[in-house]
C-alpha cells in the first residue's frame, strides 16, 4: 500500500529549524504500513529536510553556524533575488530523506530527529511525505 499527504510548516526567521518527527510519524501511522519506506520531501529551493539531534538546542544553532561559514553572503553571486546562500545550503543539505518504517513506526536513533531546515524565511513551506511498504 501507499499513501501520499503534504502539511504546512511556518518559519519563524530567516534561518529557523522546525522539529516535523511527529507530523511524519502522524502519517506513518495513519498509512497503515507497518514494514516499508517513508520518503520525506520538501519543493522549494532554500530549504531542506535533515535528520539531526532532538535533545540539544545548541545543535541547531552549531550547524548554522558551521553552514554560514561554508555559504556566506557573497558580492560576487549573480543570481538576483540576492539568496544564493540560501539556495546553496539547500543543495548541500537536501530537500529529500528516505526513513525506515518497521513494526508501524520510523526507524529513528534515541537522539535522533527530523527537521526542517528554513534558510530564507519567514514563510509558510510545504512538506510531502509518501508512505510506501505492506
Ligand atoms: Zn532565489
Amino acid at each position: 500500500m501507499t499513501t501520499l499527504s503534504e502539511f504546512n510548516v511556518r518559519t519563524g526567521g530567516q534561518t529557523d529549524w522546525i522539529n516535523i518527527t511527529s507530523e511524519v510519524q502522524k502519517r506513518v501511522a495513519s498509512s497503515g504500513v507497518r514494514e516499508g519506506i517513508c520518503v520525506v520531501f520538501t519543493p522549494h529551493t532554500t530549504a531542506a529536510v535533515t535528520i539531526n539531534e532532538n535533545a540539544d538546542p545548541d545543535v541547531p544553532h552549531d550547524v548554522n553556524l558551521a553552514l554560514n561559514i561554508i555559504s556566506p553572503d557573497r558580492r560576487e553571486f549573480r543570481h538576483g533575488e540576492g539568496n544564493s546562500a540560501a539556495h546553496t545550503k539547500s543543495s548541500v543539505v537536501g530537500a529529500s530523506l528516505t526513513l525506515i518504517v518497521t513494526g508501524g513506526r520510523l526507524l529513528l536513533g534515541t537522539w535522533q530527529g527530523i527537521w526542517f531546515n528554513e534558510y530564507d524565511g519567514p514563510r509558510t513551506r510545504k512538506v510531502n511525505v509518501r508512505v510506501m511498504g505492506e
